[in-house]
Formats: structure tokens, C-alpha cells, sequence
């Protein structure tokens, strides 16, 4: 079966946008994974087609209906193959993680929903059962930017996207670790060498000094991981 993305948004003219480009748009081009962008505008009900309106309680902004995102998002579930996730795009979401990102590449594929204005009245977001995902500490101005990056992150895991896909298992995150540091020829470049190891033809030596540095790495950049693994490993 095909990995389906829906993207729910008020921007279809965004899609795929930098996903129709490079691996990605290759494997979309070969029908490895599919992409339908549906303007929530289509649901609205009047000749404006509006989709918000104000908050309840007062306060700045404005804020999208209930109704219409959940005829958009009853739409996407009816096309989309069975047991297709449905996921908001929120910054107070869950944050996303690798973990998470093979598990919706390993499902049938995925329902995104981009949030506008102030985002999503709620009731929606819990009659609907939706996930919240967050992609980073920060707030942007629409979730269309953040849908590109999960379609991303899973469409690069299907099988035969990326050339080799031996390279996942040694990216970062796949063993709790950020990657170690890479080179290439020249062999020399402004006075800095490429370090001795790694022209040595030790596989074994060249394997340790990855882990060291991967594991220096992330102690340093990434507190919050090495904890996690130590913990998960104790
Ligand atoms: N009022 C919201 C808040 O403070 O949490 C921010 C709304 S933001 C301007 C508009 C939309 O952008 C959101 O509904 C969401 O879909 C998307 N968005 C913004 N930041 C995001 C993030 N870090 N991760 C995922 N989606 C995000």
C-alpha cells in the first residue's frame, strides 16, 4: 500500500512545495508515497468562504471553527486508507521526535491539519481525537511549514527513497546518540587534517572513535538525551 499524506490547509499552493524536489519529489514523481492538499475553504459555508471567526471570552486574533475543520477532517479520514492517524500541528503539541517519525512512516501514512490565526477551536481537537504535534519550541505563523517537515522526516524512511538505507540505523537519535562528526577529501583543507583514524583502515578503531565522539557529542549538546538513554539503559 502506498504511504498517503492528507494535508489539511488553507494554503494548497503550498504543496508540495520543496517536497516535489529532490528524493523526495523523485519518490513522489514513482508513486512511493502520495500527497493530497485539501483547502479547508472548501468546507466553509458561506459565499466568503470563512473559516474563522472570533474567540470566545474576547482576546486578540481569531480562531478556526470547529465545524468546518471537522468536515475537512471527516473528508481526509473517508480517503485516506484505514487507520490513517490524524495529527494538528500545534507548538503545544507533543514534541515530534525520530522515535515518533517511524511510527507514522511505518503506518498507512498520515492526516496533517495546519492550524491558522490563533489555531483550532477545541472542541474539534477532542470530539475528533487528535494529536497534538509540536515541531520545536517556537511559534510559527501557520502548521503548513510544520506539515512539510513531518512528511519529511517520514517520506526519507520509506523503502527505496533513500539510496542506502543503511545510513539510518547510524543517524542521529537512531541509537539515542547525535551523530558523530564527518569528512572528506581533500585530504588536507586550510591547515585542519582529517583525523589519523579515519584514513587508518581500522574498522574496529574507526567504529570506537565514532561512538566516543558521538557520545562526547551529545553529553554535551544534548544533556536531556544522554539522561534519557542512561536511564532507559539502567
Ligand atoms: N496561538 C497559538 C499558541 O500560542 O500556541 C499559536 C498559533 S500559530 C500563530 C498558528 C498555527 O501555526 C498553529 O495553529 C499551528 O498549526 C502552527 N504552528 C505554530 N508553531 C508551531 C510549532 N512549533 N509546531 C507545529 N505547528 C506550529
Amino acid at each position: 500500500m502506498t504511504w498517503k499524506a492528507t494535508v489539511l490547509t488553507l494554503f494548497p499552493e503550498m504543496f508540495p512545495g520543496p517536497l516535489g524536489l529532490s528524493l523526495a519529489g523523485k519518490a513522489l514523481a514513482e508513486g512511493v508515497w502520495q500527497l493530497d492538499a485539501i483547502d479547508i475553504r472548501d468546507f466553509a459555508h458561506d459565499k466568503h468562504r470563512s473559516v474563522d471567526d472570533t474567540p470566545a471570552g474576547g482576546g486578540a486574533g481569531m480562531v478556526m471553527r470547529a465545524d468546518i475543520a471537522a468536515a475537512a477532517i471527516d473528508a481526509a479520514k473517508a480517503a485516506a486508507p484505514a487507520g490513517t492517524p490524524a495529527i494538528y500541528l500545534s507548538p503545544r503539541g507533543t514534541p515530534l521526535t525520530q522515535a515518533g517519525v517511524e511510527v507514522l512512516a511505518h503506518g498507512p501514512g498520515v492526516i496533517l491539519l495546519c492550524g491558522r490565526f490563533e489555531g483550532l477551536d477545541q472542541r474539534v481537537l477532542d470530539a475528533r481525537e487528535i494529536e497534538e504535534v509540536s515541531i520545536g519550541d517556537y511559534v510559527l505563523s501557520g502548521g503548513d511549514l510544520a506539515a512539510h517537515v513531518v512528511m519529511d522526516a517520514c517520506v526519507r524512511l520509506l523503502p527505496g527513497v533513500v539510496g542506502n538505507a543503511g545510513t539510518h540505523d547510524e543517524e542521529s537519535f537512531a541509537s539515542g546518540l547525535l551523530e558523530y562528526p564527518h569528512y572528506t577529501r581533500p585530504r588536507e583543507w586550510e591547515g585542519h587534517a582529517i583525523p589519523d583514524v579515519l584514513l587508518s583502515g581500522d574498522h574496529e578503531k574507526i567504529a570506537a572513535w565514532r561512538r566516543e565522539q558521538a557520545e562526547a557529542l551529545t553529553k554535551k549538546r544534548r544533556p536531556d538525551l544522554w539522561d534519557w538513554r542512561r536511564k532507559a539503559k539502567s
